[in-house]
């Protein structure tokens, strides 16, 4: 169901050091969602650390569309939940990209993820030609509509959905919050349109250059629930700031 979410995506970095470091300095912030989402190998240690903690919980970046077999490399969500995780980002950008996840392996993630009773956040969002092209709306309604159909609307409530635009991942240069909450707001109704209601139980978060110094804005939109942050999420001050302005 729809609550306030500030979640750290490492990405390729951290370490054991940083690991305790953060956990022994982030802010608890009532009501707020603490997430973070540390490489495969730092994922046992975090969820150990973590787990007397109030509002903090810990996300894979990433896991197989496979349950088991013959699949050199890969982690299952059934390992991810034996090792404490509550949450796995899928379809980050940087994945569909660089690592070829199409939106139908990105649908039978999901579909994995939610058969083992763990959090998805789904990651969704357009190119910058894409923008300029006026096509937005419906990049992320195409990538949303491919999980709805695999895995059904009736099964979508825990489902965090991120709106990264890919033009504002890395770049310093934030989606407006105007933007944002345009983007949001149809998300939401695709979703009641799916199902009646269902737009009012999905948090979507907004992702993409996320700092201490825009956060408080992009919160205080209407439908963004929070964020999914990468860089800013390395500088324990400055993610603190995040989560005090999520309150
Ligand atoms: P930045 O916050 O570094 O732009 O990254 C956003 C992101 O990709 C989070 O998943």
């Amino acid at each position: 169901s729809r609550r306030k979410i500030v979640a750290g995506n490492w990405k390729l970095n951290g370490s054991k050091d940083f690991l305790q470091n953060i956990v022994e300095t982030l802010v608890s912030v009532n009501d707020v969602d603490v997430v973070i989402a540390p490489p495969f190998p730092y994922l046992e240690k975090a969820s150990a650390l973590v787990a007397d903690l109030n509002g903090l919980s810990v996300s894979a970046q990433n896991v197989s569309s496979y349950s088991d077999g013959a699949f050199t490399g890969e982690v299952s969500v059934a390992m991810l939940k034996d090792i404490g995780a509550d949450s796995v980002i899928v379809g980050h950008s940087e994945r569909r990209e660089l690592f070829g996840e199409t939106d139908a392996i990105v649908a039978e993630k999901i579909s994995q993820v939610l058969k083992f009773g763990l959090t998805p956040i789904l990651c969704v969002g357009e190119t910058l030609e894409q923008r300029e092209q006026g096509s937005t709306i419906e990049v992320c309604s195409t990538q949303i509509k491919s999980v709805l159909d695999v895995v059904g609307a009736e099964n979508f409530d825990n489902v965090v959905i991120a709106y990264e635009p890919v033009w504002a991942i890395g770049t310093g240069k934030s989606a407006s919050s105007a933007e944002a909450q345009e983007v949001h707001a149809s998300i939401r109704k695709l979703l009641s349109e799916s199902l009646e209601g269902l737009g009012k139980k999905v948090s979507i978060l907004y992702g993409g250059s996320v700092k201490a110094a825009n956060a408080k804005e992009l919160f205080e939109q209407e439908d963004i629930d929070g964020a999914l942050v990468g860089g800013a999420s390395l500088k324990v001050e400055e993610f603190n700031e995040i989560i005090k302005a999520a309150g």
